[in-house]
């Protein structure tokens, strides 16, 4: 199926047009797009959806679309098998049905399972990985056409590479999640002192199942975000959540950040009022229903990933540089705290992390702020998430990851004719 569409991501920042846009419905016709490529000569990018601000899916050629392979496959106790292509929403209500749930989750549910495991997806809590250490095992149609299974026990290389891989291994077209048996949170939103959260952070940390926190900029206020297990009956969380919600994420946010983009010079007074409305709410419910939130700004980020013994330094230099730049910005940065791994291409690679995200109001310009956050990020090591903007080059990427050339070792057995290769990818690959 042929089609002249032009494909955009989520938040503007990559278009393409490629030459055929398919879905496919089988691991048969995955292999078969596969093989008429080699023989064609042609380049194959698989889009998730299209979440990420990097330009990783733009290609003129053949881009792959797993929206019609979706579902849960099989269940053997707390294991369970998925289609690469189901959206993690839909997942959270079958994983409930089944009296299941995923251990963790980032801050939306909106991502297609294999495009959020691909790119190093996490949520925060100290005691858990991104999302890709849910993975026991994973099926991939590599640039050979070939269907391959690996796990900690068969292929462990191939596993290794392709737990997060930005599309550059394979297709993925089936992955078993280790899940857990389902369990409610208590989600509270608190305003709180940036300097006593950061004296305290130790703690908070450690006493609650995921905590994160959003500072706000020219001000000394932080939104705590915290969650633990409940027992207690399903409540959505009234008046006070909702306002929350629409304060800090959707509509009064939206128009304040409009109000920004037309007249930037009042973007530090917004962020002071968001700061101001930040209150005390609660609710607890299921957890796929609490780790989500609705997004309706869009907008561009950055997010680092550095060691978590540097984040207090880190992130006061960065309070300090936003105080000293006066950048025209009103968009809070989320601080996250993710337990270390061992996958290859992941930033918490070997390493206890924080993440530190910036944002900026699309539409508004952010080059030289998140420049000025780049390099504070790299001062302290900092691993780029593989989704969201950076300027980091194959030289220091792979001076980030002791795994670097084993990763492109397994890419070019997988991927001997570079199928899977884009612009995007050849500039960070080298
Ligand atoms: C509003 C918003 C909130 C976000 N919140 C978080 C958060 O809380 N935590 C976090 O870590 N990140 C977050 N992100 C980033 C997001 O989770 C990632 O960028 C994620 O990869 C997007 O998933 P997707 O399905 O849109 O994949 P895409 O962006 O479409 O694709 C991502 C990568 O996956 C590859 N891919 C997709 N499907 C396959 C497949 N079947 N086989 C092989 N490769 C494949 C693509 O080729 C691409 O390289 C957020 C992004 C936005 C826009």
């Amino acid at each position: 199926m042929d089609n002249a569409i032009t494909w955009t991501n989520w938040a503007g920042t990559a278009e393409c047009q490629p030459h055929s846009f398919l879905y496919p419905t089988s691991e048969e016709e995955i292999q078969e797009i596969i093989k008429d490529a080699v023989r064609n000569n042609k380049k194959v990018r698989v889009a998730g959806k299209g979440h990420s601000f990097t330009k990783l899916i733009e290609t003129n050629s053949i881009l792959i679309s797993l929206d019609k392979w979706s579902g849960v496959i099989e269940v053997e106790g707390e294991i369970v098998e998925v289609r690469a292509g189901t959206n993690l929403k839909y997942l959270g209500g079958q994983l409930y049905n089944l009296g299941l749930a995923m251990e963790n989750l980032g801050d939306i549910d909106v991502q297609s399972l294999a495009g959020a495991f691909s790119t190093g997806t996490h949520g925060t809590g100290i005691e858990f990985g991104t999302l890709s250490t849910q993975l026991v095992e994973l099926t991939l149609v590599n640039g050979k056409g070939e269907l391959i299974t690996c796990s900690e026990t068969q292929n462990r290389e191939i596993f290794k590479a392709a737990q997060i891989s930005i599309g550059a291994i394979g297709v993925i077209t089936r992955m078993k999640l280790r899940c857990i048996p389902k369990y409610k949170l208590e989600l509270i939103n608190k305003k709180a002192d940036f300097k006593e959260c950061l004296s305290k952070l130790n703690q908070y940390n450690q006493e609650n199942r995921n905590f994160e926190f959003y500072y706000f900029p020219y001000t000394e206020t932080v939104q705590m975000k915290i969650a633990n297990v409940t027992d207690k009956n399903p409540k959505k969380g009234g008046i006070m959540k909702y306002l929350n919600d629409m304060v800090l994420e959707n509509g009064i946010f939206k128009l304040m950040s409009e109000v920004s983009r037309i007249i930037p010079s009042k973007s530090k007074s917004i962020s002071k009022l968001v700061a101001l409305f930040v209150g005390e709410s609660k609710k607890n419910t299921w957890s796929h229903e609490v780790y989500a939130t609705t997004r309706l700004v869009r907008f561009t980020e950055m997010e680092y990933n550095i060691p978590r013994e540097h984040f207090e330094k880190c992130i006061l230099e960065i309070k300090q540089k936003i105080e000293e730049m006066q950048y025209e910005l009103h968009f809070p940065i989320e601080c996250r705290f993710v337990k270390a791994d061992d996958i290859w291409l992941s930033p918490a690679y070997q390493r206890e992390s924080a993440y530190i995200a910036v944002h900026m109001y699309k539409g508004m310009p952010f080059e030289e702020y998140f420049k000025d956050m780049e390099d504070i990020f790299k001062k302290y090591d900092g691993r780029p998430h593989w989704g969201k903007l950076h300027k980091l080059n194959s030289q220091e990427l792979k001076a980030r990851y002791p795994k670097w050339d084993a990763f492109h070792s397994v890419r070019k057995q997988m991927d001997p004719q570079g199928l899977f290769m884009n612009d995007y990818l050849n500039s960070i690959f080298g």
